[in-house]
C-alpha cells in the first residue's frame, strides 16, 4: 500500500468508528504499523475533520517522521503494543459505551459467552487505572494482555485491542463492545451470570485457531 493510501485508509477507518458508535468526538485513536514505526491519528481532532495529511508518522522512539499535527496523546500505548506484540499490525483505542461502563466499575468481561475467547484468553481483563498517555498505562495494558491476549478494558477509561490490519481490528472492537453490552444486560437482570469453565474456553480457542487456519469451515 502506498503511503497516501495508508493515510487515507486510517482516516476512513477512524471515521467509521463514529458511525458504528465505538467512538464520539475526539475520544479514541487508531494506528497502523509501517516499516520502522507506525501511522497514528492526530491528538484532539474530531475524525470528521481529519484529512490524510493530518495523520502523523512516528518511529519506534516516538519521534515524528512525517506530519505537522501533534500525534495522539496515546502514541506511547500504541508504540509499546507494536514493540511487544509482533502480530499487531493495527491498534485501536476507543471509549465505547458498554466497554467503558464495565471499565468504570473496574470489571473484566468474564467467560460468560464463548466469543469472549476472541480476546485470546478466557476473559477480557480490565487493566488498572493509570493516567492517559503514560508509561504506567502502557505497562498495565501489556500486563492485562499477556499470554497471547489481544484486547483489554482500561479502568475508568475505555478499551484497547490490536489485530493484523485495520479491517480486522475494527471487527474485533465491535465484537468486544457487543460482548460488553450483553454482559451488562445479563447483569442488569439481577441474576448471577453463569460462566464457562477454563477447559470449555480452551476448547473454544483451539477451535478458533482451526477455524481461522482452514478458512472458516471449522474442524
Ligand atoms: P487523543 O485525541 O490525543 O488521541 O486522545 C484521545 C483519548 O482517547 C485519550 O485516551
Ligand atoms: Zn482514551
Amino acid at each position: 500500500m502506498l503511503a497516501h493510501t495508508k493515510r487515507y485508509a486510517l482516516v476512513e477507518t477512524a471515521r467509521s468508528l463514529n458511525r458504528t458508535g465505538l467512538n464520539q468526538g475526539t475520544s479514541g485513536n487508531i494506528s497502523l504499523r509501517v516499516e520502522n514505526g507506525f501511522y497514528i491519528t492526530p491528538s484532539a481532532l474530531a475524525y470528521d475533520q481529519c484529512r490524510p495529511a493530518d495523520i502523523v508518522e512516528l518511529d519506534m522512539e516516538g519521534r515524528v517522521v512525517v506530519g505537522t499535527r501533534k500525534p495522539s496523546s496515546e502514541w506511547r500505548l500504541h508504540r509499546d503494543i507494536y514493540a511487544h506484540r509482533n502480530q499487531a499490525g493495527a491498534v485501536l483505542h476507543a471509549h465505547p459505551p458498554w466497554c467503558t461502563t464495565l471499565a468504570c466499575l473496574e470489571l473484566s468481561i468474564p467467560s460468560y459467552h464463548y466469543m469472549v475467547a476472541i480476546g485470546g484468553g478466557d476473559s477480557i481483563a480490565c487493566a488498572p487505572y493509570a493516567l492517559f498517555g503514560t508509561a504506567e498505562l502502557s505497562a498495565n495494558v501489556l500486563a492485562a494482555m499477556d499470554n497471547d491476549r489481544c484486547a483489554c478494558l482500561l479502568a475508568h477509561h475505555g478499551m484497547v485491542c490490536f489485530s493484523a490490519d485495520l479491517q480486522s481490528v475494527v471487527a474485533l472492537a465491535l465484537e468486544i463492545e457487543n460482548l460488553a453490552r450483553i454482559y451488562g444486560q445479563a447483569m442488569q437482570t439481577g441474576e448471577k451470570v453463569p460462566l464457562l469453565t477454563r477447559r470449555e474456553m480452551d476448547q473454544v480457542r483451539k477451535r478458533f485457531a482451526a477455524y481461522r487456519s482452514i478458512g472458516g469451515q471449522g474442524e
